[in-house]
């Protein structure tokens, strides 16, 4: 009976489309509404990232709704940083020592279309494109859309709306814009930009460059990186401020001072990137940025998921792995509530909140490490001691990285904190002298120093508890 409610569903991105597709197989009857044109049909540039690094989250909502081996054909797995120094001499630093762990490089285009396909075969869900969401009346349940074709605007009422509209959402818009309850919201840029460009494939279709390896060239207060996609080309992106440091987005104005800059900083790029001007100075400069804002939901009528909800910055390659798993944990509160919608959305925010906020502060963590600490010689130490832990007891060590990308059951708030704390245990001890890294250590050696990084990361942690109980 429930399931005759109509359900309309603001954005057909990754999460809206997923969203879809799961509410779908619930027997909902749901209609997705889209700004931009179909991109099945159209070939259009999201503007976004055209390849994103897919893990062990996006994976499990796949198997949720029965997709995991459709999309294994679009990845290219990605075990390790293929750092790039300034020298030209490159290596290889994996993922984790286990070997079944690994992102993937995936096309965002080529997965959303996957998922509209699948979620548009049902019968009770239908998508309608090129119809921009002005505004949404929460209270009355009513989104208003404008067609960019005819320009005409056209109001939709739903039983329940879902705002999967994006980092720039209308529904938050709207909640904000309203006033009619205390809706908290913050919207923190990074002072960097990003913009991207290309390797293109071989003329026989192959890779310039190691394919199984997410590229990157950090340089201290800016990088490059480069995934490589199915047709043999890499996307690459340069991560740089805006206005700040020799050379910044503002003053990379001409073809000349574009190539001193690769030519000086990523010489061996440069070779790979004949068309590294055309690409430059067509593409966007575009902004990174965090947002956070609660409550998510008004009621039980409408509810923020993913990017509208929690808009991350890109270092941890975690921003759309954490929008399919909202879906799947807000498909966990569904069965718990018997179809009481403000019930479901309030416990879900409540327990989800905690693991958005961890992941975006992750990825302003995340952010330093990849561009800076990878070069440095006391984080590489500990990324090889962590390899071979993980290697060699396979079963009693996770790096944070590990727990954060691979350990998909572990919510993200518990993996930055005990993360954090075995980090600081194990860089300090290599600082001090107190563990030497060595590949030939016997196993009693080595679970003897893993105890010493459990013992040291416990204490940490103990301080920490202690610290929170202070504040008061
Ligand atoms: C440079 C970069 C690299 C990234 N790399 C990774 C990565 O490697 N791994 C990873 O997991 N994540 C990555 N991300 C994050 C990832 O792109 C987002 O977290 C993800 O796209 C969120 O999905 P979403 O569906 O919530 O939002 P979106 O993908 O933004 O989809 C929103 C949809 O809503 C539509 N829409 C917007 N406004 C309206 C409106 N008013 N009316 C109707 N429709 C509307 C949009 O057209 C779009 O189709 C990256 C992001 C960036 C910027």
């Amino acid at each position: 009976m429930n399931k005759q409610k109509s359900i309309l569903i603001i954005g057909a991105g990754l999460c809206g489309s997923l969203l879809a597709l799961r509410l779908g197989q619930r027997g909902y009857n749901v209609r997705v509404v889209e700004a931009r044109p179909d991109l099945r049909k159209t070939n259009i540039n999201s503007g976004r990232s055209i390849n994103l690094a897919f893990s062990d989250r996006g994976i499990k909502a796949m198997r949720l709704v029965g997709m995991e081996e459709k999309v294994k054909p679009l990845c290219i797995p990605m075990n390790g940083r293929m750092i790039h120094e300034p020298n030209g001499n490159t290596f290889l630093s994996p993922y984790s020592g286990r070997t079944d762990e690994y992102i993937n490089s995936i096309s965002r285009g080529e997965l959303t279309a996957l998922l509209i396909d699948e979620a548009e075969a049902l019968e009770n869900v239908s998508f309608e494109f090129d119809k921009k969401c002005k505004e949404v009346d929460f209270e009355n349940k009513t989104a208003i859309f404008r067609d960019n074709k005819t320009h005409r605007e056209s109001e939709i009422n739903a039983h329940v709306i879902f705002g999967t509209d994006g980092a720039g959402s209308a529904l938050r818009k709207s909640y904000f814009l309203s006033k009619r309850f205390l809706f908290s919201y913050s919207q923190n840029y990074l002072s960097h930009g990003y913009k991207e460009l290309s390797i293109l494939p071989t003329e026989d279709g192959g890779f310039r460059a190691y394919k199984n390896a997410l590229h990157i060239w950090p340089r201290g207060n800016f990088m490059l990186i480069a995934l490589p996609n199915l047709d043999g080309s890499f996307t690459v992106t340069l991560f740089l401020s805006l206005d700040e440091g020799k050379y910044n987005f503002n003053n990379l104005t001409t073809p000349k001072i574009v190539e001193e800059f690769f030519r000086k900083e990523f010489p061996d790029a440069l070779e790979l990137m004949p068309n590294l001007m055309d690409d430059f100075f067509k593409n966007p400069t575009a902004p990174l940025g965090t947002v956070k804002c609660s409550p998510w939901h008004y009621r039980g009528n409408t509810l923020l998921l993913g990017d509208a909800a929690h808009a991350i910055v890109p270092f941890y390659g975690q921003g759309m792995n954490a929008s399919f798993e909202d879906v799947v944990e807000f498909d966990k509160f569904l069965d718990n509530h018997n179809d009481d919608w403000e019930a479901t959305f309030a416990a879900f925010e409540k327990s989800r909140k905690i693991d958005t906020d961890a992941i975006a502060d992750l990825a302003l963590d995340n952010f330093v490490e990849m561009r800076d600490h990878v070069a440095n010689p006391i984080f590489q130490e500990k990324r090889k001691l962590e390899t071979l832990l993980e290697m060699r007891l396979p079963n009693d060590y996770l790096s944070k990285y590990s727990m954060v990308t691979f350990n998909e059951n572990l919510g993200y708030h518990e993996a930055m904190v005990r993360g954090r704390a075995q980090d600081k245990a194990i860089l300090k001890m290599i600082a001090d002298h107190r563990i030497k890294v060595d590949k030939d250590m016997s196993d009693d050696e080595l679970k003897l120093v893993l105890e010493n990084i459990l013992t040291e990361t416990e204490v940490i942690l103990e301080k920490d508890r202690l610290a929170k109980t202070m504040h008061y």
